[in-house]
């Protein structure tokens, strides 16, 4: 039978029990790492469990994006390094990461037709535009925030954005290795 969900399958290959760890702030994972079933956000037992997808580039290709979008979309995709783990939300932050989106969606289709629109009639729904735009953005991309990695390299990754009572219940390590290549 086809397994219908390739992060999962993905997750089965990769899988390579290394266990996550903390240092200090960050968490410290290999690929494939299972996390305990406890929010990663406030430690609340895991209510919604998920294999993620989480990609990762050097911060200077960020440079050419601004410089040139179309060269930093076609190579991008080669520079990313990529890394599965599977992790869980309590009820609330799942629900909070639903909204984020619904938020982030909104600003990013409402907010440039009431530009458009605004242009056109040469009204104040030009500000409207921009603002609901960028409400949308940052609150939006502030709600749905998950854990995001500031590295990935040789299979391990480390990452921001979990709470302090989730990290406390791993085991220490120190990524000096990952943090020296860098
Ligand atoms: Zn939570």
């Amino acid at each position: 039978m086809e397994p219908s969900d390739p992060y999962t399958t993905a997750l089965a290959i990769r899988q390579t029990h290394l266990p996550a760890r903390r240092d200090s702030a960050y968490l410290v994972a290999g690929d494939g790492a299972v996390l305990p079933d406890r929010c990663v956000k406030c430690n609340a037992p895991g209510h919604h469990r998920q294999v993620y997808k989480f990609t990762w580039h050097k911060p200077w290709l960020f440079a050419l994006a601004f410089a040139n979008p179309i060269v930093y979309i076609l190579i991008a995709p080669f520079l990313r390094e990529k890394l599965f783990l599977e992790l869980s939300l309590c009820q609330a932050h799942r629900s909070k990461r639903l909204r984020g989106w619904i938020i982030l969606s909104l600003g990013v289709v409402l907010g440039p037709i009431l530009l458009i629109l605004g242009i056109r009639e040469e009204n104040a729904l030009v500000v409207v535009g921009v603002l609901v735009f960028l409400v949308g953005l940052v609150v939006g991309l502030k709600y749905s925030s998950l854990i995001a990695p500031d590295l990935i390299q040789s299979g391990a990754g480390r990452f921001v954005g979990c709470g302090s009572e989730f990290l406390e219940t791993l085991g220490n390590t120190d990524s000096t290795e990952l943090r020296s290549e860098t």
